[in-house]
């Protein structure tokens, strides 16, 4: 064995559980790969809980085309059993055995243009944990799997082990993709903020803009049991599409988070949004009927629209800062269900796809 190769000093059977992903006919196997000799700054995690994100559900559905095979999941925590020499986190603490951590959903070069312009999710060699095939060395490369085998150029925050699992699950996609977004619009304070889309990331958005201190959030969602939902979550006032303009009339709307990707709500993100407005467009993740806007209304209102697509570290390392500290923990940890053994993956599933529990829950026992 090279220098730089470690073993994972593991059970003697170096075999680790996954859910091999083959394609819609095929779906799920459980299999026992075996585990990595891991590269350096490579890092070897015991999976503690993964969560399916409704990315996932899209690959399983049939939405979206994924290389195969694969390990799909890429909301997921766990504790470090092994590192390729020596590995850093993102705040420049190293990363250990026995560590509780949460990692970018994809790894970042550090080099190329796109990585040098801030965009490190746009790295021009991402590769994006549950959505890669696999292969002899990176088998373990998605959640739904009792390891998860962490690249070079993979982001690195550590978890407070008092941090409920629910509740960090999913740092590493919903939350974190909601303090890019709104790191991409400026929120402050002063803003009157409208959300529209209460799913997990519409909820965690309240929860965040209220925490930023935001005194006026108005939430929107078609179905009635989510807006009483947002309210629980610090909402200060709930309405269905057809109050939207009566209520941002009142209370303003300087950040507009769209989280639903629903082209009506994009369309009604331009129409409210006030005088020196900024808009994030975040949910519109696959193509949707087109939006039509005036323009001149825009140039005379000052009007900033950002796309947000994923997140960088820092708004990783945010997240979790954001999860350890807000009075919303409980109300978080009900939005994911009772966790489901990986053996049960098509259960968990099944269960995702009814959207009973925004997020499902799935654990290696
Ligand atoms: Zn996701
Ligand atoms: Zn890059």
């Amino acid at each position: 064995m090279s220098d730089n190769v470690h073993a994972p000093t593991l059970d003697a059977t170096r075999v680790g559980t996954a859910a091999i992903w083959s394609g819609t006919n095929d779906r799920f196997t459980i299999e026992t790969p075996r585990l990595p000799d891991l590269r350096d700054g490579e890092v070897l995690v015991r999976t503690e809980m993964a969560t399916i994100c409704g990315s996932d559900l899209h690959t399983i559905n049939g939405d979206r085309s994924t290389p195969l095979p694969t390990v799909l999941g890429h909301e997921a925590i766990g504790h470090v059993v092994a590192t390729g020499g020596q590995v850093q986190a993102a705040d420049g603490h190293p990363v250990t055995v026995g560590d509780r951590i949460t990692w970018t959903i994809g790894t970042s070069c550090g080099q190329c243009r796109r990585c040098r312009r801030g965009i490190p999710q746009k790295c021009q060699t991402v590769r994006k944990y549950g959505h890669e095939a696999i292969d002899d060395h990176w088998t373990f490369n998605g959640g739904f799997a009792g390891f998860v085998h962490l690249s070079t150029g993979t982001g690195m925050v550590h978890l407070p082990e008092a941090l409920p699992a629910a509740v960090a699950t999913p740092a590493n996609c919903a939350t974190a993709t909601v303090t890019c977004a709104a790191r991409r619009t400026g929120l402050t304070s002063d803003d009157a903020v409208v959300v529209l889309g209460c799913g997990m990331l519409g909820l965690t958005a309240i929860a965040y803009a209220r925490d930023a201190g935001c005194t006026a959030v108005i939430a929107s969602d078609v179905d009635a049991a989510r807006r009483e939902l947002a309210r629980r979550f610090g909402a200060t006032e709930t309405v269905g599409p057809e109050g939207l303009a009566t209520a941002t009339q009142a209370s303003g709307a300087d950040v507009v988070f769209e989280l639903s990707g629903s082209s009506r709500a994009v369309q009604s993100a331009l129409e409210v949004v006030d005088l020196g407005g900024r808009i994030a467009l975040v949910g519109s993740v696959s193509p949707a009927p087109e939006v039509s806007f005036e323009p001149s209304r825009f140039v005379k209102n000052l009007t900033t629209v950002v796309g947000s697509h994923n997140y960088r570290v820092d708004d990783l390392v945010e997240a979790v800062d954001f999860l350890s500290r807000t009075p919303a923990q409980p109300a978080l940890a009900e939005l994911v269900s009772a966790p489901y053994d990986l053996a049960e993956i098509e259960q968990a599933v099944a269960a995702a796809n009814t959207g009973t529990a925004p997020r499902v829950a799935v654990t290696m026992n």
